[in-house]
This record gives C-alpha cells, structure tokens and sequence, in this order.
C-alpha cells in the first residue's frame, strides 16, 4: 500500500515537473480593461461579449480589470457581471488598480495624488480593500508615487517624519527622496500589504515600476525595499518611437535595461512588463514587444483593451475622461495605431512566443551595466537606454561588478561613497572599462587615468547614437573580446543580447536595413527588425 502511495507520489511529480517546465516555456500574453473603459463599454453586454471575443481571438489569456482610476471606482455589479463573461469564456481575471485622482491632488503633476494626506491615505486602503474582496492578483499600475511639495508634505520632509493612520516613522534624512520612499513603503506595508491581506489572504498584490527608472528615487519608488514588500514587481516598457517629437522619446533598449536590473535588484521578483501602443506604429510597438521579453519578462501585458480595439477617433465617441478633467500626459479610450499594432502583435506572436522560450533558458553575457538601486543618474540621466543602441551587449547589474568580464560606469556610480576606490580597483585588473566623460571629470585626480584598458565616452546621449560604423567597431572591440565575442560588426542603433553560450540576437532600431557580421558571417537585417542565433 505504501509503496502504491509512493508509485503514485512519485508520477505526480512527474507531471508537477513537466506541467511547471511547460509552463515555463509559454510566455503569457494578457490586456488590461480600464475603468473608465468598463464603465463606458461594458454596460453594453454586446460590447462586453467582443472584448472577450477579442481576448479569445488574440492568445489573451488573463485580463487585468481596473477597479480604480482618475478618482472612479467600478461599481460593484458591472465589475462582477465583467468578471464572469470572460470567465465564461476561459480567460482569467486580475485585479488592476491605478492610484489616480485619490482625494488631495498632488502640487506637481495633476494625476498624482498627496499621500501625506491622511483621508488621502485613508480612501487609498478602501480602494485596495475593495480590489482585495475580488481578486486573488492585484496589479498597481505605475503612479504609485508621489511629486508632492505642498506644505503638509514639506513640513513632514523637513521634520523627518512620516505619518500613516495612527503610526509615525521617523525618516532618515530630510530630502524629498529619503521622505518620500518612506511614506510609499510605509504606505504598502499598512494601507496595501496588510489592508489587502485582512480582506483576502490569498491575495497577491504586484507593484509596476515606470520607464523613468533613473527618478524612481525622488518620486518615492525603492527598488530593493518594495521588491521585499510586494509579492511580485513587473515593469513598465513603453518605451514608444524614440524618434519622436524631434528626439525626446526614450530608446527602446530601456525596456531592456530596466527589467533586466530590476531583477538583479531583487531576483525572482520581476514577474511581467507592460506596455501600450501610444506614439508608436506596428514596428515600433513590436520593438516593445521584443525588448521586454529580451528582458526577461514571462508575461506582457498590452495596455489596454480600449487602445488596442479602438482607433482615437472612435474612442471619443464613447468619452474622454482625460479631457473633461484635462489630466496631462495620460491617454484617454482609444489610440491612433492601437488596432494595427494589435493586429501586427497577433501574427508575431509565435515568434514572440520562441523568442521568450529561448531567452528565458539563457544567461546574459555582456559588459557590466552598473546602476545601484535608489541611484540618480545625475547629468547621465538615460545613459543606459542610449549606450544599448550602440551594439553593446549589456548586462544590468545593481551591486559592484567586481568580477564581470568588462564593465561600464557612468555619473550613477557616485552613490557609492568609495567609487574612485572600486573603479580604481577594477581598472587595475586589465578589464576593458568604459567610464562616461561626466564621471571622469567628476572623480579627477581620483582615478588611475589615462589608462590603457580604459575608455572615456564622450557626454551626449543622441551623439552616442551618431557616432560612425568604424568608430563604434573599435569602440566596441576589446569589450566584445572580453565577453567571448571576436567578431561583430554593425551600424550605430544597432542592439546586441548576448548569451552566455554564445547565442545571440540583433535588433535594427533604424528605418532602413542594415549590414552585420557575426563571428565571419554577415547578414541584412530588415529596418525595425531583428535577426537572432541559438546555440
Ligand atoms: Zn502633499
């Protein structure tokens, strides 16, 4: 009898293994239905209907519903019927909550609320609350910060003292950074964590970091202790067309970046990445796609349901909340391309499917790109997501990279209180380093320079992006050497992952196709495309 018990324990584990390798392999794709897109879209049961058609046609899996944005709360009831139509119809449900419009405004940006404000504080648990009662996955889009510089926050910065409910913490120094990060962190833990928790204790309650990886900081978002706070982190990779409005978008190697340092911040933590299709056509939108799973997301979440099914133009025939109350720098229901990138996304993703399978059994190879947690990019601001441009393979990394075969340090470095000492150190092993000109003049006549294994990188982002085909080839050499790669010849915007067993793949950020060499081999990559090799 016993031994039945054991033959039977024992096939189980054997199909817990292969469903959880299986599992593994397929990376999900999800959306998410905005609350203000329930409410205008889903009182309409037709409606409701098509979007779980929708989900069903594009390998959607799970749906993320909003139970909160700009200051509304789905009712009750539409949330409920929401729930079991896509229920019905096979696919998951997750909760969504995106803190906007809570109570007391911020004095900075005019979606962002002031959660020193105890109401503010108090309204924000509810909302939490609420999400808790339906959902067992909570997903908090990324405003879960604060700009805030009104009096009562200033007061509370300069006295070093953070208020939440009933309890006082006393705060570090009396910067905004230091005073901020305490009142979100204290702010998870009592009004988020523990609220949520009391209301269902299976839930699981995931933060989203933004784009703007180098301000999270001063905005109140810590890395290391929210990843130890929140289940689950996922990132947000909207990184758009770069090209944009005359060079202010952010280049499509940040996604990269940032999910893949964000996981060496607190690793096994950064579950999913999500992004939209705002300012971007179906090639730009399918570079999101690619660089967040290259970053090692297992879920992507299209950001949402309305700017994917809707054209802007059809969208405002419905409502425009983002006009009414003239929030900035938020979208409203639909999106110009949003249909054409979808449909786009629906033919790649099988291939999308491969490329995560194949990435998510690799380790990265690579120059060590050094960014410790809760550090200011100061005059390198972005540093990161242009240096991935330029073909060189990089490996985001948090702490020091004192045994990487090549590293790169840049202005972020100075939060070290003992970086000249390290990066001295470092240069004195014979390992190509690449060293921003910033951060040369900045530690002067504290770092062993001129040296021969070093480079000093000139400042300017977009004339990072300019430098010559030659120049970058042997800029690019003895770092490619070190990583175990002899032969790679590319153009500027180019991006380069490479794998610890030598596999690789290539990204073409430019409007044309472009000529690579690989190890001897050369190939045409196609304009916005990518071309990729698995040992
Ligand atoms: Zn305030």
């Amino acid at each position: 009898m016993r031994r039945q018990v054991l033959h039977v324990i024992g096939i189980l584990l054997v199909l817990a293994v292969s469903c959880a390798a299986a599992t593994e392999r397929q990376h999900r794709f999800s959306t998410s239905v905005k609350a203000q897109e329930m409410q205008v879209l889903f009182g309409d049961d037709k409606k409701l209907e098509q979007a779980v058609a929708w989900c069903q046609s594009g390998g959607i899996q799970r749906v993320y519903l909003e139970t909160f944005r700009f200051g509304y709360q789905v009712e009750e009831p539409l949330l409920e019927k929401t729930k079991a139509a896509f229920r019905a119809g096979g696919i998951e449900s997750a909760g969504l909550v995106t803190p906007t419009l809570i109570g007391k405004p911020s004095s900075g940006w005019n979606v962002v609320c002031c959660f020193s404000d105890l109401e503010t504080q108090r309204r924000t648990r509810a909302i939490f609350e609420f999400a808790a009662r339906h959902f067992d996955l909570i997903l908090i889009d990324d405003f879960w910060f604060t700009d805030c510089a009104c009096s009562e926050c200033t007061a509370a910065k300069d006295a070093k003292r953070v208020t939440v409910g009933e309890t006082v913490y006393p705060v570090g120094a009396a910067d905004w950074s230091s005073y901020r990060r305490e009142l979100m962190c204290r702010l998870s833990e009592q009004h988020v964590m523990q609220a949520s928790w009391r209301v269902n204790p299976k839930v699981r309650v995931i933060a989203k970091f933004p784009c703007w990886y180098d301000s999270y900081q001063t905005r109140g978002y810590d890395v290391p202790r929210m990843g130890k706070i929140f289940d689950g982190t996922w990132i947000g990779t909207e990184t758009r067309d770069y090209d944009f409005g005359a060079k202010q978008g952010v280049p499509p190697t940040a996604a990269f970046f940032i999910a893949r340092w964000a996981e060496s911040v607190t690793p096994g933590k950064c579950e999913g990445a999500w992004y939209d299709p705002l300012w971007t056509t179906p090639a730009t939108y399918l570079e999101q796609a690619r660089l967040t799973i290259l970053g090692g997301a297992s879920e992507s979440l299209l950001h949402s349901y309305g700017y994917l099914s809707l054209t802007e133009a059809e969208g405002r025939q419905w409502d425009d909340v983002v006009t009414k109350l003239g929030l900035t720098g938020v979208g409203g229901l639909g999106s110009t391309h949003g249909p054409a990138n979808f449909a786009a996304l629906k033919l790649a993703m099988p291939e999308l499917i491969e490329l995560a399978r194949q990435t998510g059994k690799r380790n990265l190879a690579g120059v060590a790109a050094y960014k410790p947690a809760n550090s200011p990019g100061r005059e390198d601001e972005n540093f990161f997501s242009f240096l991935g441009m330029t073909g060189l393979p990089l490996v985001p990394c948090s702490t020091f990279p004192d045994s990487a075969p090549a590293a790169c340090f840049s202005m972020h470095a100075l939060t070290l209180t003992d970086a000249a000492q390290r990066i001295n150190d470092y240069l004195a092993t014979g390992r190509p380093t690449l060293l921003t000109e910033r951060l040369a003049k900045a530690l002067d006549g504290t770092l062993n320079l001129p040296c021969s294994n070093a480079v000093i990188l000139p400042s300017g982002l977009w004339r990072l992006l300019d430098l010559p085909h030659a120049e970058l080839d042997a800029l690019r050499a003895p770092f490619l050497k070190a990583c175990g790669l002899n032969d790679f010849h590319a153009p500027n915007r180019t991006g380069l992952v490479l794998f610890s067993d030598g596999s690789w793949v290539i990204s073409n950020f430019n409007d044309h196709s472009v000529n690579v060499a690989v190890r001897g081999v050369s190939r045409d990559v196609a304009a916005r495309g990518y071309a990729c090799h698995w040992k």
